[in-house]
């Protein structure tokens, strides 16, 4: 097949051959390596035909096994996450339950349907839901992939096809439609969804509506048709049949303004009463923690999808103390990472305490979260890192406050002496 004079196309994806999508001919037709390993993949799912006594699952019983128990789940977060000690709970009880579902799914077959448990994330920008997300996969090891519910629209509209977030899923997974099947979607600003009114695109559906129809389908678990070459749908195209059932979902949001309903909420409740726990006394952090379904379908969120999310956990706002720990406290900290890099050029790297707290302290008031920590070192530090390399036998560098508040020169010593 030939979309022109010279190029021939993928007769399964549509897509055009060329370097990184080599095309074999067959008769009047071609297939490109993608959808060669797709089909290769769908073949060995069934395994051996000829062998009655083979059990299909066999192969996924020795994948899909967890031996950790919630509190060993929680331990393991606790390498990489600081603080969060509720949101990491709520994970990791969700994560256990997810493997004693999909082992009944695919083993068990009892008579008890287990339901689904994706999971809401709900917590302001740099407080850690999408490392979250991310770490469980790490420590399950199975396939993870990240979508931006911003990007995502209803089909007929400017935007990328629900679909497509599979796609990411079965990339991330090598094209093992097996394996991809069984992994972790984070689906992040979910929130934008509920957004009506101000600025919206009329490039996308208004409300963000379709696009909560489309993952409602999603993430009960349905087989979804994926294009193998992404973009959008068309009806000559072949498609991947994904079965969802068994990939977990993880939603995130800052959820901004929230707390403002959960106040009205708690308010409304005790008007007249003049009862403790009245909207005025309130914090923040305690309000993120009263976060419940019915608020989030106040947001905007409809309620079949905030159904679809039956395990709901808020991180809280990170205050100054978490972020000097995140700085210094987990498995690949920043500041162990600049330091592992200074130890290649044979310099000792240290930090101040004075210095750490500064860090953190502009941090908090940039009102990023953790997200702003990384951007302020690398601020701090492109000098410094520019002049190491250059400098003939230094054998220590010391960050001090004054280099983090006034651009300072760091403590240098050089022979063993301070320079
Ligand atoms: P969110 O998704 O909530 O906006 P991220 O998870 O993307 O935030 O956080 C951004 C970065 O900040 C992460 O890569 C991580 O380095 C750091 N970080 C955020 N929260 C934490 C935390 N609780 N513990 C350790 N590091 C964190």
């Amino acid at each position: 097949m030939s979309m022109d004079g010279n190029q021939h196309v993928c007769s399964f994806c549509g897509l055009p051959g060329g370097e990184n999508r080599r095309l074999i001919e067959g008769d009047n037709c071609y297939i490109c390596e993608m959808c060669i390993s797709v089909c290769y993949q769908m073949l060995n799912v069934h395994d051996d035909p000829l062998d009655d006594n083979i059990d299909i699952h066999s192969h996924e019983l020795k994948d899909f096994v967890l031996d950790l128990t919630p509190q060993e789940i929680y331990n393991k977060l606790n390498e990489y996450i600081i603080g969060q000690q509720y949101a990491k709970k709520v994970l990791s009880v969700a994560i256990y339950n997810h493997y004693k579902r999909v082992q009944n799914n695919l083993y068990c077959h009892s008579d008890v349907d287990i339901e689904k448990s994706n999971i809401l994330l709900i917590g302001s920008t740099g407080s850690g839901k999408t490392l979250l997300a991310k770490t469980i996969a790490k420590i399950l090891n199975v396939p993870f992939a990240i979508a931006d519910a911003t990007s995502l629209t209803q089909a007929g509209y400017v935007g990328e096809d629900v679909e497509n977030v599979l796609l990411r899923l079965l990339q991330a997974a090598d094209y093992d439609i097996d394996s991809a099947q069984k992994g972790i979607i984070y689906i992040d600003e979910i929130d934008k969804l509920g957004r009506k009114g101000d600025n919206v695109s009329i490039t996308r559906d208004v409300s963000g509506e379709g696009v909560q129809q489309a993952l409602l389908k999603i993430l009960e678990g349905t087989v979804a048709n994926v294009p193998p070459g992404g973009g959008r749908k068309h009806p000559h195209q072949e498609f991947i049949p994904f079965d969802t059932t068994n990939v977990l979902f993880i939603c995130g949001g800052s959820f901004e303004g929230i707390t403002d309903v959960v106040k009205t909420r708690l308010g409304k409740k005790t008007i007249g009463f003049n009862a403790a726990g009245t909207s005025a006394e309130i914090t923040e952090k305690e309000a993120y923690e009263k976060v419940t379904h019915e608020d989030i379908q106040k947001y905007g969120i409809i309620p079949e999808l905030v159904g679809r999310l039956p395990v709901l956990a808020a991180l809280n706002p990170l205050e100054v103390p978490e972020l000097v720990r995140i700085l210094k406290e987990p498995k690949n900290a920043i500041i162990k990472q600049y330091q592992t890099m200074f130890k290649m050029d044979g310099v000792e790297l240290e930090f101040e305490d004075e210095a750490v707290e500064a860090i953190a302290e502009t941090a908090h008031k940039q009102k990023t979260g953790a997200r702003g920590l990384r951007a302020i070192i690398e601020n701090i530090m492109l000098e410094i890192m520019f002049t190491v390399p250059e400098q003939k036998n230094l054998n220590k560098c010391i960050i001090t406050k004054d280099v983090v508040l006034k651009h300072g020169k760091p403590t240098c010593i050089i022979n063993d002496k301070t320079a």
